[in-house]
């Protein structure tokens, strides 16, 4: 393991001194450089003006989508869009697909509640179908099960990277592989992977990919991307389009750009975009694989440490397990677990069934305490949490 120096990275973040932040899958804390970047483009606009700041910081605001790129291994930075989320980034190529009456749309078990409610709406407007590939004995997507559902119906395989539930990493490259084979659509949304394990679309083989900046990558809030491969950008006519994504060439016709750019829209928070970029090139200076494997490794002691405690069952899934820990204690409530810790300026929050329908209510689960940590989180930090809950177990 790449040694990472865990007080410089701490002294860069301002959170630090004042939180002990296990809320990661929330909203990440900003390192300095990201604040102080953010912060500078809304002191630019309030200085000499908007639209005189976006010029003044165009180079800052163009470096955005070629640092995107490098982060998830695109090959051209015309792949890239920002959009202002993660759920508007999945929802502007979800919504753009003319899907037909009996087409397939295949997803996992674990997907979000966002994706899942576009998917059903999309379902009743077109006549698709919406088929859940089931788990295979470790909690991931079946590989086995999902080849066998391949038929000539499926239009798209679509499912998230990582729950936003626990610990679960979905074999991405894998179902890409299966998805390529078949030549479907294939949409992978990587909103709590990006920043905690290597995503390298490239690898994956995905045509969508989808990502918000605020959690693991540690960016500002109010921002996200789409990466929508080179190949795919042409048939995909967005759903929604301004001046922006298109020219109004003549009285009666528009002429849609050409470049991932289509699915964004003309005003956006400039200052985030800025910092989202920022955000990439922090994380790639810290390292994809050193960050990775410390937070994992931290995640796997406070599952180890909760497991210890009377009562205390860890809920995370899959052969890898990453950064998000959720868990339950017998005889606690996950809410007074949260306002417990939050009393000690701990942050965390709580999983419940209406975020992941599908697996929740499978495992029969309907709520469990999510904490989620980083690479600036410590071995301290996770004794002192996991006490306080000894704490109120020997009450
Ligand atoms: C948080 C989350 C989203 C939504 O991201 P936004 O940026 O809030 O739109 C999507 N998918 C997963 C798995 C998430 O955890």
């Amino acid at each position: 393991m790449a040694e990472l120096d865990i007080t410089r990275l701490r002294e860069d973040t301002p959170g630090c001194t004042h939180v002990t932040h296990l809320n990661n899958a929330g909203a990440g804390l900003m390192p300095r450089p990201v604040l102080e970047e953010t912060k500078g483009m809304l002191d630019l606009e309030a200085t000499i003006g908007g639209y005189e700041a976006a010029a003044a910081w165009g180079d800052k605001l163009e470096h955005t989508y070629d640092a995107i790129a490098k982060l998830i291994n695109a090959e051209h930075r015309e792949e890239i869009a920002v959009i202002e989320n993660a759920t508007r980034a999945f929802d502007m190529a979800f919504y753009s697909i003319d899907f037909k009456p009996g087409d397939k749309i295949l997803t996992s078990v674990s997907e979000y509640a966002s994706n899942v409610i576009s998917y059903l709406q999309v379902c009743k407007r077109t006549g698709a179908e919406l088929v859940v590939v089931h788990n295979d004995e470790h909690g991931q997507m079946s590989i086995e099960a999902l080849k066998t559902m391949m038929d000539e119906d499926v239009r798209l395989i679509s499912l998230s990277h990582i729950p936003t539930n626990g610990g679960l990493v979905q074999p991405v490259q894998e179902i890409g592989e299966v998805a390529r084979q078949a030549d479907v659509l294939y949409m992978v949304d990587a909103c709590q992977s990006v920043g905690q394990v290597p995503v390298d679309v490239q690898e994956i083989g995905c045509d969508f990919l989808a990502a918000t900046s605020r959690k693991y990558l540690r960016g500002p809030r109010g921002s996200g991307f789409l990466y929508v491969n080179k190949s795919v950008i042409a048939d995909l006519e967005p759903v929604l389009l301004d001046l922006h994504a298109a020219t109004w060439v003549a009285p009666d016709r528009y002429e849609i750009r050409e470049d991932a750019r289509r699915f964004e829209n003309w005003e956006t928070n400039f200052a985030g975009k800025v910092g989202l970029g920022v955000a990439c090139d922090y994380a790639m200076e810290v390292g994809i694989e050193a960050g990775s494997e410390r937070l994992r490794t931290l995640a796997a002691t406070l599952r180890s440490e909760i497991e210890s405690l009377p009562g205390g069952k860890t809920h995370d899934l899959g052969l890898v397990k990453g950064g998000i820990v959720t868990f339950t204690v017998e005889g606690l409530d996950p809410d007074e677990i949260v306002a417990a810790w939050a009393e000690e300026k701990i942050n965390a929050n709580t999983s419940g069934t209406r975020s992941t329908r599908f697996d929740m209510e499978q495992r029969g689960l309907e709520k469990m305490v999510r904490a989620s940590v980083h690479y600036y989180n410590t071995e301290d930090e996770i004794e002192k949490a996991v006490g306080i809950i000894d704490g109120m177990l020997s009450r």
